[in-house]
């Protein structure tokens, strides 16, 4: 089968692994530093947190951001749960903005509609979540200024994005996002085996984000209510958790970054070859707004309304043909857990259409010409049969 998304491990990748392993800290040694100072360097960010998941690192975001039970967190429903969930974990209600049908990301004139009705019910959210779907950033100058207005955090879930370019600034420099989020799970641009990280231009935020990453515990009398008692003092001042990177994944994460610019200049190259192959065919092709450099961890294409075969029997035959396409993603409203909050089919129905007709393509770094010749082929095949 040939997969939709894969990670690329060096030789170099797995010596770095073994040296940690040959070393005296697996954990809460040098790496987990050095990891955060290459991803801080790499997106132009003053602080960067390394976490166990994309998923804790959202949670400690909105923890750090202040999200609490009487709070709202909204997101776009065409994401992974996780973008949801983290406000569900804060005891948030959790609410939606409908995605762009062009750009498959929040829509910037929904989510000011939205947040005018909001203000005038007084229902603001504290902190809303737009995702770099695909690895292509959202719109968020024009959400900074919706911020600025009506004073929301931006929390961005960079998941698919690290890599990607927004108005000429790496995505995670967070020059418009209070906190920008990215995973590092295998099938995303580079890889720690599980793993997270946050960015943030707040020293404060980013304080925030260590204590809580680590039980709320901390070493620095700074923080402390008493003076340390000897060497051995410590504090938890804050309620945390025990969501720390490994010195393992770490070293993992240090040395893939080496060859980030490499990967994201692949995927441009596929997703590139993809665009011309795919011309000819009835269906839409992955959009990329100008100035704009998308990380492309996907590269997902909707069915044309004029093809008779449904999503569901393209999808067959192009597994029955070996090839691992994938649907990202179901909207998140319609799972069973938010349909249960409320949700139902028709609340948001560009993320709903979308969905209908979407097939995520095979795209990663060892994807050979042959290979995605086969895709092109099978896919002409599978849309005219
Ligand atoms: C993968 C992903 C996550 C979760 O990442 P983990 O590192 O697996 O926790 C969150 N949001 C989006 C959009 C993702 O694609």
């Amino acid at each position: 089968m040939i997969p939709y998304g894969r990670q690329d491990i060096s030789s170099a990748d797995v010596e770095a692994v073994v040296d940690v392993l040959r070393s005296d800290f697996l954990t809460q040694g040098p790496m987990v530093p050095r990891f955060e100072e290459t991803l801080a360097r790499t997106v132009d960010a003053p602080e960067a947190v390394a976490f166990s998941s994309a998923t804790a690192a959202l949670h400690i975001a909105c923890l750090a951001l202040g999200l609490g039970p009487s709070d709202r967190l909204w997101t776009v429903p065409n994401t992974f749960v996780a973008s949801a969930n983290c406000g569900l974990y804060c005891g948030a209600t959790v609410d939606f903005v409908d995605i762009n049908a062009k750009t498959r990301n929040m829509d910037v004139e929904a989510l000011a509609s939205k947040l005018e009705a909001a203000e005038r019910d007084g229902t603001l959210p504290k902190v809303v979540a737009p995702v770099d779907f695909a690895g292509t950033s959202a719109d968020l100058a024009a959400i900074r200024r919706l911020a600025d207005r009506h004073g929301f955090r931006i929390l961005e879930d960079a998941s698919h994005a690290v890599g990607g370019y927004y108005q000429n600034r790496p995505i995670g420099s967070c020059e418009f996002a209070d906190v920008t989020v990215f995973s590092f799970h295998p099938v995303k641009i580079v890889t720690t085996g599980e793993g997270g990280a946050a960015t943030t231009r707040s020293a404060e935020i980013a304080h925030r984000m260590r204590l809580l990453r680590n039980h709320g515990i901390s070493r620095d009398p700074a923080d402390m209510t008493a003076v340390p008692e000897g060497a051995w003092y410590y504090e938890q001042v804050m309620l945390g958790f025990n969501y720390r990177m490994t010195d393992i994944q770490a070293a993992l994460g240090v040395r893939q970054f080496d060859r980030l610019a490499e990967f994201v200049a692949r995927r441009q190259t596929i997703a590139a070859r993809y665009h011309e192959g795919l011309a000819g065919l009835p269906v839409i092709r992955q959009f990329v707004p100008e100035g704009t450099l998308s990380a492309l961890h996907l590269y997902v294409i909707e069915l044309d309304q004029t093809v008779r075969r449904t999503r569901a029997e393209v999808f067959a035959a192009m597994r029955a043909s070996g090839i691992g396409v994938n649907v990202h993603y179901i909207p998140v409203h319609l799972q069973p857990w938010y349909r249960a909050l409320g949700f139902s089919r028709g609340d948001f129905p560009a993320a709903e259409k979308y969905y209908d007709f979407a097939l995520t393509l095979p795209i990663h770094p060892n994807l050979s010409v042959d290979q995605q010749d086969y895709v092109m082929e099978r896919l002409s095949y599978a849309l005219e049969a």
